[in-house]
């Protein structure tokens, strides 16, 4: 088992693209990122033997990310192979959700266990604006496949922006209330684009969850499947919000709403982070905050064997830092895209 600052260390994260088919104001610049030559990136054999490698060291829970996986060709069947893997426990996948409809059926035959999809708005304009040019449309028929194919509950992932959709988490609330969804609300991370963004973007989580309790009854709770760092609340508004549609789904909620709240910087959870990031091109990160890792792609082509690679991945996770820096602005140069998000 590797330990890390004395947190054990089971959770492997997986970018398996830098490429996106959004630009979301947060996260890549408009003409998008530097993307990277294909030969840059690990082919799928190879990020197969990371994992395994993984696994012998006591990795049993992956998620696979990017930019956005869903872009990548081949990547249901990756996910059937890494699923397959002895030793692996669970698959779990992150995606802005477009290429649902086509991909959420597949990827459930395949041993896909869970679906988070990120979505920050609910109003088509927001929508438009924060992901700069996306379907909110097809982001919710994305949604909706996942309900229907039988992911249950899926995670619904909102990024915190003032001034962008702060009045809408009663609105997330009640789409939570009503379809078997859980949503989380995010702080941004001062990361990439948004590391210059001016304070008002940045809403705290505690002031969210102080409005959230005046408006209803808000309790914790626990049990809520995952491997993450959010804290979990069933809420019961006084006076519930209209949900909104989801297209060829029953709402069949009761209106209490499960919302998850993740505050890296009002409340940094890093002692009880279990996770390494492995990102498109093979360096391994065991924070996000910093810029230390190892390269397994050289590794790998210089035909490292397993135990190296397992030695390796040991370097990288006793890279884990006590705390993150983010406050001091020590992401900045790194995108979410590029990190594995
Ligand atoms: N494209 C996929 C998606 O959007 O779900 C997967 C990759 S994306 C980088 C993963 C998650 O990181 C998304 O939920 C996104 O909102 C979040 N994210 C990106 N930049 C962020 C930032 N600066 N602060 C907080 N969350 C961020
Ligand atoms: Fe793409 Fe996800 Fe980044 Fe949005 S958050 S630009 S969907 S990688």
């Amino acid at each position: 088992m590797v330990v890390a600052a004395d947190r054990m260390i089971n959770y492997l994260r997986i970018s398996i693209t830098d490429r996106c088919n959004l630009r979301c104001l947060y996260c890549m610049a408009e003409e998008g990122v530097p993307v990277q030559d294909h030969r840059q990136i690990l082919t799928y054999e190879e990020i197969l033997t990371v994992a395994r490698t993984a696994v012998g060291l006591g990795v049993d829970r992956f998620r696979v990310t990017g930019g956005e996986p869903l872009v990548r060709k081949g990547v249901v069947d990756f996910v059937g192979r890494l699923a397959a893997l002895e030793g692996v426990r669970e698959v779990a996948l992150t995606t802005n959700g477009l290429l649902l409809p086509a991909l959420a059926g597949p990827l459930r035959a395949a041993g896909l266990a869970r679906l988070n999809v990120s979505l920050d708005s609910l109003r088509p304009r927001t929508y438009r604006r924060v992901t700069r040019g996306g379907s909110l449309e097809a982001a919710l028929r994305g949604l909706a496949t996942a309900l229907a194919e039988g992911f249950s509950p899926v995670k619904v992932n909102v990024v915190l922006l003032g001034g962008l959709n702060g009045g809408e988490v009663e609105t997330f609330a009640a789409l939570a209330g009503a379809y078997p969804l859980v949503v989380r609300f995010i702080e941004l991370m001062p990361l990439g684009e948004s590391h210059r963004w001016p304070r008002y973007r940045f809403l705290p989580g505690p002031a969210v969850m102080a409005r959230l309790a005046q408006g209803g009854r808000l309790e914790p709770v626990a049990g809520i499947p995952g491997n993450g760092p959010a804290a979990y609340y069933r809420w019961s508004p006084h006076r519930p919000a209209e949900p909104p549609r989801l297209p060829g789904v029953e709402a069949t909620g009761n209106g209490v709403a499960t919302l998850g709240m993740i505050s890296p910087l009002s409340r940094p959870f890093c002692s009880g982070c279990n996770r390494l990031r492995l990102t498109a091109d093979g360096k391994l990160h065991a924070c996000l905050a910093t810029e230390a890792g190892v390269d397994l792609r050289r590794a790998l082509r210089e035909g490292a064997g397993e135990r190296d690679l397992g030695e390796l991945i040991r370097q990288a996770a006793a890279m884990k830092p006590e705390i993150h820096s983010l406050g001091s602005g020590c992401g900045r140069r790194r995108r979410m895209s590029e990190l594995g998000g």
